[in-house]
């Protein structure tokens, strides 16, 4: 069994994926071909943002976002502790300080009360200005905007969305990536619309920043690549890359995330009970980049982690290392924010094989080995 079957999706969209790759190939259109320009109008119509622009993966996306808002030296920004390493090490990167925040233990999310108290320590301790929130839409379910945009609006922050695992997830009618004042998503492999390399994309609304962000991701380019504005980087999304994108979006929107949550659905029906399944609130839609269930003690966890490798079957653990442990992030001495809820989430989650092209017969296989292992107990 495989965690993510990519090589299933392969065999289905094959015959098209051959023929775009084989379409650049000759094209000689390698990097800016008409397919880059061709996916960003397309996402940015399906996110419903007004500019989507690509750039070569998830962590160039935050960088380039908090580069557009001047974000650097002296400044705070509000990280969930519960997260992948890129969403706070953008943070650090551009010289500003990742304040990691406690997360909600039955979304996983950032948990809009911790960050409400974290927001007020920094602005009477003064050591930091407050600037910007990275919410992060953790295992495809959107972050609880709903509370985190007005508490930014009221503290006058920006309000990043990290959406690299929130793709195709969304609230009512609202999609991931529109969310935050810039969203930001990944096209890495596992991510729920990947390719078959690394790439990225940041979405806003804003002209201003859209044209900023544009300009970063060519070294800072003016009129043309050789009128050099600003300093940027090289972060650009390969026509090759865009070529496949474009063939998985269409199977996405088409069946990829309807049938996603029809295989969570399935292995919820057959795990409530047994285990804590996940909680997607009323009004929320998962784009399921994992199935995380929770167990009752780490000990369990590990043992349950054990056993179903002994049947072939492939867990993850994400994340086994909070933001605040990082051996990176050391110096930073954030023991004294509490991290109550992110510490016996990060004990006890683990999360179980899904991609679209999962049969039922392996989810039932993966259920009926839980059931087994927790009947022994
Ligand atoms: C994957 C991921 C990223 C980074 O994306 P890359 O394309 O791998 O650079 C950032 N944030 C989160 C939450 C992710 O899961």
């Amino acid at each position: 069994m495989e965690f993510r079957n990519l090589k299933a999706q392969y065999k289905v969209l094959k015959q098209d994926i051959d023929q775009v790759v084989l379409e650049v190939c000759s094209s000689g259109n390698y990097i800016m071909g008409p397919q880059v320009r061709e996916l960003e109008k397309q996402l940015a119509e399906y996110v419903g943002v007004k500019h989507c622009i690509s750039c070569a993966n998830g962590t160039d996306a935050l960088q380039l976002a908090l580069q557009a808002w001047g974000v650097g030296s002296g400044d705070a920004v509000f990280v969930p502790d519960l997260t992948f390493f890129a969403s706070a090490e953008a943070v650090s990167f551009v010289g500003a300080v990742p304040i990691f925040i406690d997360i909600d233990e039955r979304t996983f999310n950032m948990d809009p009360d911790s960050l409400k108290k974290a927001i007020a320590k920094v602005n009477m301790e003064k050591k930091y200005r407050a600037k910007a929130v990275i919410a992060v839409d953790l295992f495809g379910q959107p972050a609880d905007y709903s509370l985190i945009r007005p508490i930014c609006e009221q503290n006058g922050l920006y309000l990043l969305e990290d959406g690299a695992q929130g793709f195709g997830g969304r609230i009512q009618d609202k999609l991931a990536c529109s969310f935050g004042d810039i969203s930001t998503t990944s096209f890495f492999p596992a991510k729920p619309l990947g390719c078959y390399g690394d790439g990225g994309a940041v979405f806003t609304n804003n002209d201003k920043w859209a044209e900023i962000i544009r300009s970063l991701c060519v070294h800072g380019k003016g009129e043309n690549k050789y009128d050099n504005i600003r300093i940027g980087t090289n972060s650009r999304l390969d026509t090759i890359q865009a070529g496949i994108l474009l063939v998985k979006q269409k199977a996405f929107v088409e069946y990829e995330l309807h049938d996603i949550n029809k295989h969570a659905a399935r292995y919820t029906q057959r795990l409530t009970g047994v285990v804590e399944t996940p909680f997607v609130p009323e009004g929320f839609f998962s784009s399921w980049a994992q199935y995380s269930i929770l167990l009752k003690t780490k000990n369990e966890r590990d043992r349950l982690k054990e056993f179903l490798s002994e049947s072939q079957i492939p867990t993850m653990i994400y994340y086994p290392v909070l933001m605040h442990h990082q051996t990176a992030f050391q110096h930073l001495e954030q023991q004294e924010y509490s991290f109550v809820k992110a510490l016996k989430v990060c004990e006890r989650i683990l999360s179980l094989p899904i991609s679209p092209y999962i049969q039922h017969k392996e989810i039932d296989l993966v259920c009926e080995r839980i059931q087994h292992f927790l009947r022994r107990q």
